[in-house]
C-alpha cells in the first residue's frame, strides 16, 4: 500500500504516443500537461526510446568515481547553449538541483565573510526537501508539522522588497522568472534586470530556478535569455529528460572542490545520454522556427477561449508553452479540471485560481485542435 501523500484523480494511464494518453479502458486523452512539463517531446518518442534501449545494452551505471562520457558531453552541450561559461552538476530532480545551488551559494557566501542568507520571492516554489521547502516563498508549505526548518532563508513579497532587504549577510537571491506553482506569473522584466544589476554590484549571487520554465518551455533554452540577464546559477530538471529523472545545476563561478557535493545516481549514463538527445531535438525544433509557430498558435487558441468565456475567465498569463488562464471564481477551477478529464483532455492547476497548460513542445496540429475542442466542451459543462 502507498503512503497517503498525493491527491490523485481516479484514472491510470497505460500507454501514450505524442500528446495522447490511453487509460486502462482504452479511452484517449489529449495531454496538455506533459506530466508537469516533463515530456517535452511527448510520449513514446521513437528517438528517446532508441537511446534508452541502446544505452541500457551498453552501460547503465559505474558511479561518479570514474569518468562518465555522456555526462561530460551533456555538460558541454548545456554550457554551449548557455554561451560557454557555465560548469555543471547533475542530480536526479529539481529539488536536488536547487540543493546544489544552495550549497554553492552558502560556500560562496562563507568565503565572502560568512554570508549565508538566501532570499526568495513570495509565491515561489523550489522543491519538497526540507531546505528547498524552507526556501519556498509560500507559508502554506511551512506547516508546523515539519518544523524545525533549516535557518537562513527569507522571502519577500516583491522584487522591490527583496532589494530593500539585501544586507551584509545575503549570499544569494533565487527567483523563478515565470513562477510555475504559485500561479503562472512571469516576473516584470525591468524589475528583474534592476535586481540583477544590484546583485552584481553587491557580489550577491543571482540564481534562476528554471526547473519548470527552462529547457525551451518559454521559447528559449533558458527564460533568462528572454529577460536578457545572465544568472550566476541556473537550475533545471522537468523538461530535460522527457521523463527520465534528471536535474542539473549550472554555475558560472567554480565554487566546489572534490568532496563538496555528490550523488550516487546523478549524471548516470542513461539519463545524460537521453538528455543530450532531448536537447538536440529541442534545439532543432527551435532553430527550424517550428517551436515559435506552435507557441503563437497555442496562444491564439487560448486568447480565443478566454474571449469566448469572458464570463468565467479573467485573462491569459504566461510565456511560450508555459501558459495559464486566470479563472474569476476559484471554486470553478476544480470543476473545469475534472470536466476536462471527463472530456478527455489533461490540464493542470497553478496557485489558487489559474488553469495551467504545459503541453509537449512538439505538439502537433491535430492534437492541439482536438485538445481545444475537448476543452471547450468541458468548459461548457463546467458552467452548467
Ligand atoms: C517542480 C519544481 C521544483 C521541484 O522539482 P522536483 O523534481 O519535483 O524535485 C523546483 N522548482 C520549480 C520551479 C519547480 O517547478
Amino acid at each position: 500500500m502507498l503512503m497517503n501523500n498525493y491527491l490523485r484523480a481516479d484514472v491510470g494511464f497505460v500507454r501514450g504516443y505524442g500528446a495522447t494518453l490511453w487509460d486502462e479502458y482504452g479511452k484517449d486523452y489529449i495531454d496538455f500537461a506533459s506530466g508537469i512539463g516533463v515530456c517535452a517531446l511527448g510520449h513514446s518518442h521513437k528517438g528517446v526510446a532508441k537511446i534508452i534501449s541502446k544505452q541500457s545494452k551498453t552501460l547503465l551505471h559505474t558511479s561518479n568515481l570514474y569518468n562518465i562520457t555522456p555526462q561530460s558531453k551533456l555538460a558541454d552541450k548545456i554550457s554551449n547553449l548557455l554561451g560557454g561559461e557555465y560548469e555543471l552538476f547533475f542530480a536526479n530532480s529539481g529539488a536536488e538541483a536547487n540543493e546544489c545551488a544552495i550549497k554553492l551559494a552558502r560556500k560562496f557566501g562563507y568565503k565572502q565573510g560568512k554570508k549565508s542568507e538566501i532570499i526568495s520571492l513570495a509565491n515561489s516554489f523550489h522543491g519538497r526537501t526540507i531546505a528547498t521547502l524552507a526556501m519556498t516563498g509560500q507559508d502554506k508549505f511551512h506547516p508546523d508539522d515539519f518544523a524545525p526548518y533549516p535557518n537562513g532563508f527569507k522571502f519577500y513579497n516583491s522584487i522591490d522588497e527583496i532589494i530593500e532587504n539585501l544586507n551584509e549577510n545575503t549570499a544569494a537571491v533565487i527567483i523563478e522568472l515565470v513562477q510555475g506553482e504559485g500561479g503562472i506569473n512571469p516576473l516584470d522584466k525591468a524589475k528583474v534586470q534592476e535586481l540583477a544589476k544590484i546583485l552584481n554590484q553587491k557580489n550577491i549571487l543571482l540564481i534562476t530556478d528554471e526547473v519548470q520554465c527552462g529547457v525551451y518551455r518559454t521559447g528559449e533554452f533558458i527564460t533568462a535569455k528572454l529577460y536578457e540577464i545572465e544568472p550566476d546559477i541556473i537550475t533545471f530538471a522537468k523538461g530535460l529528460g522527457n521523463g527520465v529523472p534528471i536535474g542539473a545545476c549550472a554555475s558560472k563561478k567554480p565554487i566546489f572542490a572534490p568532496g563538496d557535493h555528490g550523488s550516487t545516481f546523478g549524471g548516470g549514463f542513461l539519463v545524460t545520454s537521453v538528455a543530450e538527445y532531448v536537447l538536440n531535438e529541442l534545439e532543432n525544433l527551435k532553430n527550424s522556427g517550428k517551436l515559435d509557430k506552435k507557441i503563437s498558435k497555442f496562444e491564439k487558441k487560448l486568447d480565443k477561449l478566454v474571449k469566448e468565456n469572458s464570463d468565467i475567465f479573467e485573462k491569459r498569463v504566461g510565456l511560450g508553452l508555459m501558459q495559464g488562464i486566470v479563472v474569476k471564481d476559484s471554486n470553478l477551477l476544480n470543476t473545469i479540471i475534472l470536466k476536462a478529464l471527463e472530456c478527455g483532455v489533461l490540464v493542470l492547476r497553478s496557485g489558487s485560481n489559474t488553469l495551467r497548460f504545459l503541453p509537449p513542445l512538439n505538439l502537433d496540429k491535430k492534437e492541439m485542435k482536438e485538445g481545444f475542442s475537448r476543452l471547450k466542451l468541458a468548459i461548457s459543462k463546467a458552467k452548467k
